[in-house]
């Protein structure tokens, strides 16, 4: 049962309760279980769309934001290459590079683990510490969040 309430007001929906027959009843006077269901059911509609309207807002905001950042990568790019002499090929030859570092060469760059400057084990990411010799975990890259 699918009711369409859009510009409506609850309480001009409830009221219009007393007028609607899902084919089930009969006639006027939904029992208060129906119309509590209706409501249930109109409600849980309401919910879905605004939890689509959020996930859009976000997915546009992000997506402004990508546009943003890829905007000022390019610039930051452009003055890089105009005081240094570098190259989109020298670019490219670091992005292979980085990319391949965690691994797998599939665009993406993980950070993993950092190795302790004392025992040379692998610190878990977030770890403040060591787990195995209990030094101060080492400094991460920047880029590691
Ligand atoms: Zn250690």
């Amino acid at each position: 049962m699918c009711v369409d309430t859009h510009g409506m007001n609850v309480g001009d929906f409830i009221a219009g309760m007393a007028d609607y027959d899902d084919g089930v009843s009969s006639g006027y006077g939904s029992s208060r279980l129906q119309q509590q269901q209706v409501m249930n059911n109109h409600r849980a509609e309401v919910s879905r769309e605004a939890l689509t309207d959020e996930r859009r807002i976000t997915t546009e905001m992000l997506q402004d934001k990508l546009e943003k950042m890829q905007l000022v990568n390019e610039a930051l790019w452009e003055i890089v290459k105009a005081s240094t002499g570098a190259t989109d090929d020298n670019l490219r030859a670091w992005i292979a590079h980085l990319d391949g570092e965690d691994g797998q060469v599939d665009g993406r760059r993980v950070h993993r683990a950092e190795m302790c400057n004392s025992c040379q084990s692998r610190v878990p990411v977030g770890s403040p510490i060591c787990v195995y010799c209990s030094e101060p975990a080492p400094a991460k890259s920047p880029f590691a969040f």
